[in-house]
């Protein structure tokens, strides 16, 4: 009857929960060897300039294949290495292989530059800045080429210690986005004392966006928000050009999504890249050329 229906549940839940406590133990015990086991891989999502609509920045995105399981999404493992201690390796990795693919890049005309997301406890780390300056100057990187993203709600963990952080970092000339922005907790007068310089609307406003539309007026509100302290705003999530229109008449600077592209591999990227300075040029050019 109701009891063993009951029971079942419950052993159900049990099987259910085990399951996926096994699932993180092996993933953690296989994180700390995906690196030197060529596992872990960037991708590269380009933010566009809403007006022109031309590449600006890329977002660097970290990707796992594991051998057996397959596609790990970051949410899932990037949570796992907080609790595993693996984020400053994770993040040393983020960053190197970033400023190397913009060396890369540079040498062959691909001038953009690249964001790169941190964890909250890579803001508690007092030696991060150090890290990060010392990787800018071994690829001899301009500052600002890098630009560092952090969750509003990573940034609101330890408010003093973040601030202290993203300081030292944005000092030395790197721009510093507020990322996921709409979702987190803060106050007006904790965002305030951010060293900031950018706010990325989260993607869930921005994905369906439409004329009048409560997103819209949202999106509207952070706008006017963000140009009231002199904040650059990026939309992430953009998906439609109707999105992309509303973002345009609010006066939002760069946007990120899937109607400009998905994430790309390096290759890809530079492929795209190509391909788009192509197609711009025979737009400004196309009579001379014929
Ligand atoms: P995020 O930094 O907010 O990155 C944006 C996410 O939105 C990415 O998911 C991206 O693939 C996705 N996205 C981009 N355009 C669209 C779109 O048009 N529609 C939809 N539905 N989604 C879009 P992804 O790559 O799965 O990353 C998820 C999160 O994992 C990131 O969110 C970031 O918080 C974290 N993450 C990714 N790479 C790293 C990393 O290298 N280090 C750290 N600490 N976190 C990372
Ligand atoms: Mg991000
Ligand atoms: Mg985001
Ligand atoms: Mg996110």
């Amino acid at each position: 009857g109701a009891a063993k229906r009951g029971g079942q549940v419950i052993s159900f839940y049990q099987k259910g929960s085990e399951e996926a406590h096994l699932r993180r133990l092996r993933l953690i015990g296989d994180l700390r060897h995906a690196e030197s086991r060529g596992e872990l891989q960037l991708v590269f999502q380009p933010q566009m300039a809403v007006l022109d609509e031309r590449p600006v920045h890329a977002e660097a995105l970290l990707r796992w294949r594991h051998p057996e399981l397959g596609f790990v999404p970051p949410d899932e493992f990037v949570a796992l290495a907080e609790h595993a201690g693996l984020i400053p390796s994770i993040t040393r990795f983020v960053i190197g292989r970033a400023l190397q693919q913009l060396d890369d890049w540079r040498l062959r005309g691909i001038d953009c530059g690249v964001a790169i997301n941190l964890s909250a406890l890579d803001l508690s780390r007092q030696d991060l800045p150090e890290t990060v300056l010392g990787l800018i100057s071994k690829y001899r990187i301009a500052p600002e080429l890098l630009v560092i993203e952090v969750t509003e709600s990573a940034m609101m963990q330890d408010l003093e210690q973040s601030i202290a952080t993203l300081h030292k970092l944005r000092s030395a000339g790197i721009p510093i986005a507020v990322d996921d922005f709409g979702t987190g907790q803060s106050t007006l007068a904790q965002l305030k004392r951010l060293p900031v310089d950018q706010l990325k609307i989260d993607k869930s406003f921005v994905m369906a966006l439409r004329a009048g539309t409560d997103d819209e007026r949202i999106v509207s509100s952070i706008v006017q928000l963000a140009h009231a302290l002199a904040l650059v705003v990026v939309a992430e999530g953009v998906e439609t050009e109707e999105g992309l229109e509303v973002l345009r008449r609010q006066g939002c600077e760069l946007a990120q999504g899937y109607l400009h592209s998905r994430p790309l591999e390096p290759e890809e990227f530079a492929r795209w890249w190509g391909e788009r300075r192509r197609k711009e040029r025979v737009a400004a050019h196309g009579e001379a050329q014929r």
